[in-house]
């Protein structure tokens, strides 16, 4: 073979190696994507209630809630909001019962500084559903616990941003919920609750308070 006929041959395999390499990794991101899409929408089948029951008295005041992810927060350096809060139209604690929006796993359970009384519960497809600033747990309720979703799991109150165990009344009365799930290299991310609390808003606990 000629000398410059072999370097052509040579350019030749190497330039369609890299582009067999090109192909390879878009689709690698494809699946990633695909994956992140779908950890998503599983969740979705996950998810039974609104985390609030309503009261069977139908006079009574309730709640409400706007779009505050990734809104800048302050308390504890900044950074941003990492879920959503439902505000009590009665500003009162231990008034709401908070409830399992999913079946699930208890994971967490107990104090932190800025979420307060809190409750994490692991769904099936892999979501942790963070309920914070409990005014008081359910009774018995403790870590490890399969819970079914509607199940109560406390009340809403205004318990955190303290480093004092019990601290509350910082702010008003809510409940904060965040959603987050592990990426593909396995990190933990925030994802948006409000898509999720809105497609479960008319899917209602009742009870009397
Ligand atoms: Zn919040």
């Amino acid at each position: 073979m000629k000398r410059s006929r072999k370097w052509f041959v040579f350019i030749f395999v190497i330039i369609n190696m890299w582009m067999a390499f090109g192909v390879l990794m878009l689709t690698c991101n494809l699946n990633r994507g695909n994956n992140r899409f779908k950890d998503e929408y599983n969740l979705l089948k996950d998810i039974k209630y609104f985390p609030v029951a309503k009261s069977t008295d139908k006079d009574s005041k309730y709640v409400y809630y706007t779009n505050s992810w990734g809104d800048k927060r302050l308390y504890g350096g900044e950074r941003t909001h990492e879920g959503i809060d439902i505000m009590a139209e009665d500003n009162i604690r231990g008034k709401y019962p908070v409830v399992s929006m999913t079946d699930g796993v208890v994971e967490n359970i107990g104090w932190l500084e800025l979420g307060g009384y809190r409750i994490g519960i692991r769904s099936r497809h892999g979501g942790y559903f963070y309920y914070a600033h409990l005014y008081s747990y359910a009774d018995g309720i403790s870590e490890g616990d399969k819970v079914k979703a509607g199940k109560i799991l406390g009340y809403m109150g205004d318990t955190g941003y303290g480093k004092e165990e019990g601290t509350y009344g910082m702010f008003d009365v809510h409940l904060h919920v965040g959603i987050y799930i592990n990426d593909d290299d396995g990190n933990e991310k925030s994802i948006n609750p409000y898509p999720y609390l809105k497609f479960a808003e008319n899917k209602l606990i009742k009870c009397h308070y």
